[in-house]
């Protein structure tokens, strides 16, 4: 028999954890859960824990560790409190696979242990290839570590590119649904509110992230995720918005040739192909059907309503520290936006005012990323609060 993947999963309480824990229920031998970390869902935490019996269990609130401790107490799992653990656990000889499902900058010193570490990534948290892309990459060469998307986008690409030279690319399309403001004029962005930019039309994903989509810096930041994990120039990187969803990426080939990797929006099959090792699983999810898709339509981006693209072209191309800068003047901003501080339309402006006025820095390595990440975070919230 084959031996299981033991599984460290970052974040097992989120969007992204939950669907990865429902996918695993269903291959019990193929799988096996040996850490479980949240934020701050003890309750959650706790019945995952129960279920799948995991060896350690993490919650980053250190705060609610007695709790979480009470709450498993007749159960042999260890129960660890705080930040720091994540970056130790990650490293155990009894994982095999670590997933990555953190939410924004907090992903990128886990992720960075797991691969010094030789562990191999799945890959859910965008925000590590966005702040330290070369880094990673260069890392994960060295330690001979395999990152697998677990963004639609990215997968889709990914399966497009199976049996295929990555020199032979010319270019590749992410296709964006264009989020629930896709309609919209630009002056009609002005007063639109939390809850409307939360109403995401396909795809049911976490806050940070669905504001991400409203913006399109969800976009932005995959372009860039794109530029590492297939070794591309900026200029091979496009946008097209295709609201329906069910392209959810295309590779064109030197020949002019394209591939693209279609199916109903769903993030369990990008998890699945992820864990699995890139292999096929027989699933019983929902299948597609042509004639409810009588229709597969495809749009620019205007770049006057979705500036934020723009701006993470921009720092692309800068390279350096700049996306780093990006990411975390677009943390603070949304975080910012959802408790109801700034505008929809002031996410944009605070993220280019930064950029601007962070210092620049060409070759950064990982104290850079840190300073730069603190500075920028400092600076966006004096911006808020002028
Ligand atoms: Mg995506």
């Amino acid at each position: 028999m084959e031996k299981k993947t033991r599984l460290a999963i970052l974040g097992s309480t989120g969007s992204i954890g939950t669907q990865t824990l429902e996918v695993i229920r269903n291959y019990p031998d193929k799988f096996e859960i040996d850490i479980l970390t949240a934020n701050q869902n003890i309750d959650l935490l706790a019945s995952q824990a129960l279920e799948f019996n995991p060896n350690i269990v993490v919650i980053c609130n250190a705060g609610k560790k007695d709790a979480l401790e009470n709450l498993l107490r007749d159960a042999d799992i260890k129960v660890m409190g705080g930040i720091e653990p994540l970056n130790e656990v990650v490293a155990r000889d009894s994982v095999d696979m670590v997933l990555s499902a953190l939410v924004g900058y907090s992903g990128l010193m886990p992720t960075l242990k797991a691969i010094e570490a030789g562990k191999d990534i799945a890959l859910a948290n965008k925000e590590t290839l966005v702040v330290a892309g070369e880094l990673i990459i260069q890392m994960a060469e060295k330690h001979q570590v395999k990152i697998t998307p677990v963004d639609s986008e990215h997968s889709a690409i990914f399966q497009c590119l199976a049996g295929e030279n990555y020199e032979t690319i010319e270019k590749i399309y992410l296709t964006a649904s264009g989020g629930p403001f896709r309609q919209k004029k630009e002056d009609q962005l002005n007063n639109v509110t939390v809850t409307d930019a939360l109403k995401h039309p396909n795809w049911n994903m976490g806050h940070k992230i669905t504001i991400d989509s409203a913006t399109m810096m969800n976009k932005g930041f995959e372009v860039i995720e794109a530029k590492w994990l297939f070794h591309l120039e900026p200029r091979q990187i496009d946008v097209v918005i295709h609201p329906q969803s069910i392209i959810h990426s295309l590779v064109q080939f030197v020949d002019g040739s394209m591939k693209a990797q279609m199916g109903l929006p769903d993030m369990k099959l990008p998890i699945l192909y992820a864990l699995s090792g890139n292999r096929r699983l027989k699933t019983s999810f929902e299948r597609f059907n042509f004639i409810d898709y009588p229709e597969l339509t495809f749009e620019k981006p205007d770049d006057k309503k979705f500036r934020n693209l723009y701006l993470a072209y921009y720092a692309m191309e800068k390279g350096g520290n700049m996306p780093c800068t990006l990411n975390a003047a677009n943390e603070v901003a949304v975080n910012a936006f959802l408790k109801e501080e700034v505008t929809f339309l002031q996410i944009a402006d605070l993220i280019e005012q930064s950029i601007h006025q962070i210092p620049y820095i060409a070759k950064p390595n990982l104290e850079d990323y840190i300073k730069t990440d603190n500075e920028t975070r400092d600076f966006t919230e004096k911006l808020i609060k002028k």
